[in-house]
C-alpha cells in the first residue's frame, strides 16, 4: 500500500504550483542543487556535457527534452521546433543519436491530427541521421492514444522509432505480444504513475511479477527490448533467463535512469551488458522530478538539506 501511497502523494503535489515554485527557485540554481542529482540541467548545452562524461565511462544514453501535457498547438509547435533543434545539435556535437519524448508534449491532448504530424516532423530528420526515438509512456488516459500513434507511424513505414510499455497495466501483456508480432522495439517499464485498480496492479509484488513475465517474454520473441529498472531483482532474473536461454548480450540492453544507482549501472556495462541512461534536461523538470521522489520518498531527505544549505 505505501508502494502505491507515496506515488499518489507526489502525484498530487506534482501540479502544486506553489510548490513547483519553491523547487524552481532552490532546484537548480547552482551546480550541487539538488534536482541535479536527476536532471542534467536547464539547457542543451549542459545535457550535452552531461551526455559527454556518460559515454566516457561507457554508457549509452538516450535524450530527453522535459516537457509534458502542452495545452496549445502553439506550444506544441514550439517542443516540436526544440526537439529538431535538438537533433541537430546532437549531430553536430558527435554524441549517441537516441532521444525520447513524449506525445502530450507534441500535442496529444489536442488533437491526433497534430500530434501525429508534429511526431513525423522529428522522426523525419531523426531517420536521416539515423537516430533512435524512444516515445515514453505516460498515464492511463494516453496508453491507447500513445499505441495508435505509434502504429500509425510504425504503418507509414518508420522504423527508427520504439515504445515504453508498463509492467503495472493489465492490458500491457496484449500490448507486448502485438509489438513483438511487429517486430517493434520496446522498453520495459514497471510504470512510474498512480494508476487505478480498474487498468493497474497496486501491489509492488504484482508489478514485480508482470515484469519478470514481460521480461521473459521480450527477451525470448521481442526485438532488441531495452529492459529499464534500478531493481537488483529484476536485473538478476534478467542476466539468469539470458543465460539459461543463451540470449546473446547484443540482443537487448539494460536502461536506468540519470542520477539513479550509478553503482549498479557501472557494475552492468563492466560485465558487458549494454547500458542506457535516461539523460532528462530543459526548463520543465518538476513533475518528472516529483515522479522520482515519488518512488522514493527517501530522496526527500537529500532535498530537504539542499534547501537548508541553500538559505
Ligand atoms: C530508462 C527508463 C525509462 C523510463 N521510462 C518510463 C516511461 O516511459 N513511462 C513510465 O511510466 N515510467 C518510466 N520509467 C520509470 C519506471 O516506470 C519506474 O517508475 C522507475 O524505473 C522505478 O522503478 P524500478 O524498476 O527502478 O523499481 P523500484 O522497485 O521502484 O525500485 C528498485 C530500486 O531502485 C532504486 N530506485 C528506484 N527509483 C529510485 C529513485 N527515484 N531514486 C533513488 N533510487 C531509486 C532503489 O534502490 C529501489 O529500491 C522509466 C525508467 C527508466 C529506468
Amino acid at each position: 500500500m505505501m508502494y502505491a501511497g507515496a506515488k499518489a502523494l507526489f502525484y498530487g503535489l506534482s501540479s502544486s504550483a506553489a510548490l513547483k515554485r519553491l523547487a524552481s527557485k532552490y532546484g537548480m540554481r547552482s551546480r550541487d542543487s539538488f534536482a541535479r542529482r536527476f536532471i542534467a540541467g536547464e539547457t542543451i548545452d549542459e545535457a550535452i556535457e552531461a551526455s559527454r562524461s556518460i559515454q566516457a565511462q561507457g554508457l549509452h544514453l538516450t535524450l530527453d527534452y522535459l516537457g509534458e501535457s502542452v495545452r496549445t498547438v502553439e506550444e506544441a509547435d514550439a517542443a516540436t521546433r526544440e526537439y529538431v533543434r535538438l537533433l541537430d545539435v546532437i549531430v553536430a556535437s558527435g554524441i549517441e543519436r537516441n532521444i525520447s519524448l513524449k506525445l502530450t508534449q507534441l500535442g496529444a491532448g489536442i488533437d491526433r491530427a497534430t500530434c501525429v504530424d508534429n511526431l513525423r516532423r522529428i522522426l523525419e530528420p531523426a531517420g536521416r541521421h539515423g537516430f533512435f526515438v524512444r516515445i515514453d509512456m505516460e498515464n492511463s488516459p494516453w496508453t491507447q492514444l500513445t499505441l495508435d500513434i505509434f502504429e500509425t507511424l510504425w504503418q507509414q513505414a518508420y522504423r527508427n522509432v520504439g515504445i515504453a510499455l508498463q509492467a503495472a497495466l493489465y492490458r500491457t501483456e496484449q500490448d507486448v505480444r502485438r509489438m513483438n508480432e511487429l517486430g517493434a522495439r520496446v522498453r520495459l517499464v514497471k510504470g512510474a504513475y498512480k494508476e487505478p485498480k480498474a487498468v493497474a496492479y497496486q501491489r509492488k509484488t504484482e508489478v514485480d511479477a508482470a515484469f519478470l513475465r514481460l521480461m521473459k517474454e521480450l527477451l525470448d520473441s521481442g526485438t532488441y527490448p531495452a529492459i529499464a529498472t534500478h531493481d537488483p531483482a529484476m536485473i538478476d532474473a534478467t542476466r539468469s533467463h539470458v543465460l539459461e536461454q543463451r540470449i546473446a548480450k547484443d540482443r537487448f540492453e539494460f536502461q536506468m535512469l540519470y542520477g539513479i544507482r550509478r553503482d549498479l549501472q557501472g557494475t552492468l556495462a563492466a560485465e558487458g551488458y549494454g547500458m542506457r541512461l535516461y539523460i532528462p534536461f530543459g526548463r520543465e523538470w518538476f513533475p518528472y522530478f516529483m515522479r522520482r521522489l515519488g518512488e522514493r520518498p527517501a530522496n526527500l531527505g537529500f532535498v530537504v538539506r539542499g534547501i537548508l544549505r541553500e538559505q
